[in-house]
């Protein structure tokens, strides 16, 4: 993983003056549903044309893809429109066919970096290749799995390199098709500045109208590009129909998000300050949600203390919590004085959770 300045090449190369887009179908469904997207994406800012042709599917029995067949396609969408094309590997066979075909951007997708030994075996087939190959984040939030995903790749050579965050899969749904941890992102990115962090707001958000919201969270955390969903017929679509916008939504959300300037004091002076305001607001958020979990809890013990008739007040308990946080607080760097309001007032809000279920 040394030489990473070596990783940017192919990117700076492209010498866009906006973040890289790729774009098109979750699925290449039919020949003409290919085609009429592709010439839908010429001559916006997408540079490279996304459609996947074998498709993971969480159960059998949904549609899987058409297969090779559709790599043709991806080859006459190169030909007419002149757009890069770009697809999924989940093994040794695709990547042979897709490199035959001349597909110029290979996607690993998140169900493939789950396993080292498809990582592997991905690696070895595309040994030395001087195509791009972008590598999506594991479906868990295991950051060393995402880079030893990315190590077994470098070490074959394969030096135009990027990943994408599309988000991490949980038990308890949220408001997030898959939710984005950003902090892992960009501790991802503060080790290796130089690979290029694309993220993938279809995945993230699993509905169209959140998709503007995420990109523009990516931009402000510094990513360097965006892979974007789009089908004409997005309703319609035979795979991940919620979550797709057409190439006109794709421009109106280009035109909109804010852009990164070229660079100038002023520009890197307002980056700086949106990417830790980026950061703060995804702290904020899990403040919020870990707060709202805490209570949910504390309404847990509430009614077991209501069942067996014991007073909501425990003091000895909550003396030791109060000390305990105290230290911890210290060590981070927080005053006591603060550590002991916070908790306070944690504390009282707990109490009022639980007199309301012991009392009604
Ligand atoms: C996709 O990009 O269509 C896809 C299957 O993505 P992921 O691997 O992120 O689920
Ligand atoms: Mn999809």
């Amino acid at each position: 993983m040394e030489n990473r300045k070596e990783l940017r090449h192919w990117l700076d190369n492209l010498q866009l003056s906006h973040p890289l887009v790729i774009a098109g179908p979750c699925s290449a469904e039919t020949e003409d549903q290919v085609m009429k997207i592709a010439h839908q994406l010429k001559d916006t800012d997408v540079s490279y044309y996304r459609a996947g042709i074998w498709k993971p599917r969480t159960r059998p029995g949904m549609f899987e893809g058409v297969g090779s067949l559709g790599l043709k396609w991806l080859q006459r969408v190169k030909a007419e429109t002149g757009l890069k094309t770009a697809t999924e590997v989940a093994n040794r066979n695709h990547v042979e066919l897709a490199l035959e075909h001349d597909i110029d951007m290979l996607w690993i997708g998140a169900r493939s970096t789950v396993s080292p030994f498809i990582v592997q075996d991905i690696a070895d087939a595309l040994r030395g290749t001087d195509k791009i190959v972008l590598v999506k984040n594991p479906v868990n939030p295991d950051l060393p799995l995402w880079l030893g995903a990315i190590e077994r790749l470098a070490s074959a050579n394969i030096e135009k390199l990027g990943v994408i965050h599309r988000g991490f899969s949980t038990y308890e749904k949220t408001k997030y098709r898959n939710n984005p941890e950003w902090q892992i992102a960009i501790e991802l990115q503060t080790k290796f500045p130089d690979l290029p962090l694309i993220n993938d707001p279809s995945h993230i958000t699993g509905k169209r109208d959140m998709i503007f919201d995420v990109s523009q969270t990516a931009l402000d955390l510094n990513f360097d590009g965006l892979m974007i969903e789009t089908h004409s017929d997005p309703d319609n679509a035979w795979s991940d129909a919620a979550q797709q916008v057409t190439p006109e939504t794709l421009v109106q959300i280009m035109k909109d998000l804010r852009i990164r300037k070229e660079f100038d004091a002023e520009a890197e002076f307002l980056t700086s300050l949106n990417n830790l305001r980026a950061q703060i607001d995804v702290i904020d958020n899990q403040l919020i949600d870990l707060l709202g979990k805490r209570m949910k809890v504390a309404d847990g013990i509430g009614k077991l203390k209501k069942e067996k008739n014991v007073a909501v007040l425990q003091s000895k308990r909550w003396n030791e919590i109060l000390g305990k946080m105290v230290l911890e607080g210290e060590e981070k760097g927080l005053s006591e004085e603060f550590t002991l309001k916070l908790f306070k007032a944690i504390h009282q809000e707990s109490i009022n959770h639980q007199e309301k279920i012991i009392n009604g």
